[in-house]
């Protein structure tokens, strides 16, 4: 049987409530899967930088870089006003372990009112550019006023491999489709997010630059059809009718907030997964925050935790043991008793891992 190494990074708020049911779904895999997990905890977060001066410390980095095979992050609180020494770990360990791609799948698993067309579409979210570089300065005129300016950096590298990227997943996703009979009849489409009609340097390179790589012959012999959508638009489609959408390319910041309001979509922001990806390393990573406002009372969605460990496993190339946990999490959202609050129910963060890993 293959070992991999999983670095854990629980990070703060409920980040420590839900990475241990990654962990736990991890060591309940079937053996028949013959794959071992060994973990190493790491430390980052708001708290790591109250402890210790750093919010990403040194030996974090240097253990995922060199026995790591993939990682589970949780959640960190970076606070909303500048606090000096501080920058958020997750921002730095996308840039510094080249995690160029962050890709969150948004699925329904049953139709709402508002929405009774199954939703199964997957953000795909540059992970390295953008305004995140966090190139920003403030000064005061002469008069006073003061300036706050921040650089947005796209360049044509990142551009093209994240529309690659894009590309890649939608001809897998059509596979899948395929081979399940889930959803046959979904159009393979790639949608560009971007908002060159304003910033026609910036997001025009952006644009153009996903446009071409999207032309590269095994897309086009994929099938794969090209869409655009100006951001703004972009919401408000996906908020009347997100049926349609299939894989969604956009800069860091838009593919940022669009990930959330898709949360919204399908119910909570506690069943959205991420994925932060590189070549040959990927950190798994619930789209949500450290939620302060339920942290340390056990009830947590640990639902897309769980989906995360999934797509970690999918980019380290172990589908067979991710395709495990994705149909157990979807038979216990279909047909499980317990839900936490922000579905409806009023379930414990164990008693829905109780029951995904009775599924499993
Ligand atoms: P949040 O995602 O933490 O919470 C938004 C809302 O969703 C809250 O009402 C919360 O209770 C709810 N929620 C989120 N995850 C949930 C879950 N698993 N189960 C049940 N309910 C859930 O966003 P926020 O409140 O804007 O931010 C809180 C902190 O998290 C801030 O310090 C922010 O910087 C940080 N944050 C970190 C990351 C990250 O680490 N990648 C991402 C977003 C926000
Ligand atoms: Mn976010």
């Amino acid at each position: 049987a293959r070992t991999l190494r999983i670095g854990l990074i629980p990070g703060d708020g409920i980040g420590r409530e839900v990475i241990p049911a990654g962990r736990r779904i991890l060591e309940a895999l079937p053996s028949s899967l013959g794959l071992n997990f060994s973990f190493v905890d790491l430390d980052a977060g708001f708290d790591c930088f109250k402890n210790t001066g750093v919010a990403l410390p040194d030996k974090t980095l240097d253990t995922l870089r060199k026995e790591c095979d993939g990682a589970l992050f949780g959640a960190v609180s970076s606070p909303t006003t500048p606090t000096k020494g501080y920058s958020s770990p997750i921002v730095a360990l996308r840039k510094r372990l080249d995690l160029y791609a962050n890709v969150r799948p948004v699925k329904s698993v049953k139709p709402t009112a508002a929405y009774p067309d199954p939703i199964d579409l997957v953000i795909v979210r540059e992970n390295t550019q953008d305004v995140y570089v966090k190139e920003e300065r403030t000064y005061e005129l002469e008069d006073g006023t003061i300036v706050a300016e921040a650089i947005k950096r796209i360049d044509s590298k990142a551009s093209s491999r994240i529309a690659r990227m894009a590309g890649e997943i939608a001809l897998k996703r059509r596979a899948i489709r395929e081979t399940s009979g889930d959803n046959i009849g979904k159009q393979t489409m790639v949608t560009i997010s971007h908002k060159s009609n304003v910033m026609s340097q910036t997001d025009g390179l952006f644009r153009s630059c996903a446009r071409a790589a999207l032309e590269e012959k095994r897309f086009v012999d994929g099938g794969i059809k090209i869409d655009e959508q100006i951001i703004d638009s972009m919401f408000y489609k996906l908020g009347r009718n997100p049926s349609p959408y299939d894989v969604i390319v956009a800069p860091n910041l838009y593919g940022d907030l669009l990930s959330d309001d898709a949360a919204a979509l399908v119910g909570s922001l506690g069943l959205i997964p991420s994925a932060n990806v590189g070549d040959g390393f990927a950190i798994g990573e619930p789209c949500h925050g450290s939620a302060p406002d339920i942290e340390g009372r056990g009830i947590a969605n640990p639902i897309a935790t769980l989906r995360s460990v999934a797509l970690m496993l999918q980019f380290l190339d172990q589908e067979d043991a991710a395709l495990a946990i994705e149909k157990a999490v979807d038979s216990q959202l279909l047909e499980g008793r317990f839900s936490t609050p922000d579905m409806g129910g009023n379930a414990t963060t164990n008693e829905v891992v109780e029951d995904v890993l009775k599924r499993l």
